[in-house]
């Protein structure tokens, strides 16, 4: 394993093609992704613990946590994975992962897909007989992502300050077996989420989670705007934010 976050000032060079938004500060934040070798994984943590989020949770689940993130959402609480990681080649972290227990293994972030070893990863992991989860910001394309994995797609809205990094046409890539997921931080996210919903018919093509920002509303709030609003969307709370503290790293 190899420290690469003191990496040097150069532009990062590896970002995948099409990311929205600024250029420059895009380029800053894969900075901790500079220098790494091909063939390998900046992987900030693997750890075992229970599934807090999706329609997996409650079950334990291993978690491979990737380092960066071209976004900078207002709420984000990982913020730690911004940057550090050790570089592991795909049979470690598989060897990780099986030493853990495997059987549901979700990789997340920071944004796992802006590195390109992501994907023969996940087919590694699918390849075992695992139920694996991908957790992404919607901000990359999923068009690589193999069809044995379970998207669990973030659609960014307003409130979190990245709404135009959302790439769209994932929406359509969507399948039964994936999962949509709006983080709500006030009211007006609320209406401009069933509009979205309205708007790619989500409600009937998989499960549709809306969670509130913790600390900004209220899950009781976001109760009764979901019973008004008449669609079956799936209340979701952060599991491991209520079982342990807030603030707590690698639950
Ligand atoms: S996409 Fe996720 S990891 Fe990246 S800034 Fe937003 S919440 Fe944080």
């Amino acid at each position: 394993m190899h420290d690469l976050a003191s990496t040097d000032d150069r532009a990062a060079s590896t970002a995948p093609a099409g990311l929205g938004g600024d250029a420059a500060a895009i380029a800053r934040r894969l900075k901790p992704l500079e220098g790494k070798a091909a063939g390998t994984l900046l992987v900030h943590e693997i750890y075992r613990s229970i599934q807090g989020e999706s329609t997996f949770a409650g079950l334990p689940c291993v978690f491979v946590r990737l380092t960066a993130c071209h976004l900078r959402c207002v709420y984000c609480d990982t913020a730690h994975a911004f940057r550090h990681g050790a570089a592991m080649g795909l049979d470690a972290v598989v060897e990780a992962v099986e030493k853990l227990g495997g059987g549901l293994v979700e990789l997340t972030g920071g944004e796992p897909l802006l590195q390109v070893e992501a994907y023969p990863l996940m087919e590694r992991l699918a390849d075992k007989g695992w139920t694996v989860l991908l957790e992404t910001s919607g901000g990359v394309a999923t068009d690589r992502v193999d069809p044995r994995v379970r998207i669990i797609l973030d659609v960014k809205t307003p409130a979190s300050g990245e709404a135009d990094a959302n790439v769209w046409a994932n929406l359509d890539r969507l399948r039964p077996t994936d999962e949509v997921k709006f983080v709500l931080g006030d009211r007006e996210d609320f209406d401009w989420s069933v509009e979205v919903v309205r708007r790619h018919d989500l409600a009937r093509r998989c499960p549709v989670l809306m969670s509130a920002v913790f600390g900004r509303v209220e899950p009781t709030e976001l109760a009764a705007w979901i019973l008004d609003a008449g669609l079956p969307i799936r209340l979701q709370v952060q599991l491991h934010k209520i079982l342990w503290d807030p603030g707590a790293r690698g639950v």
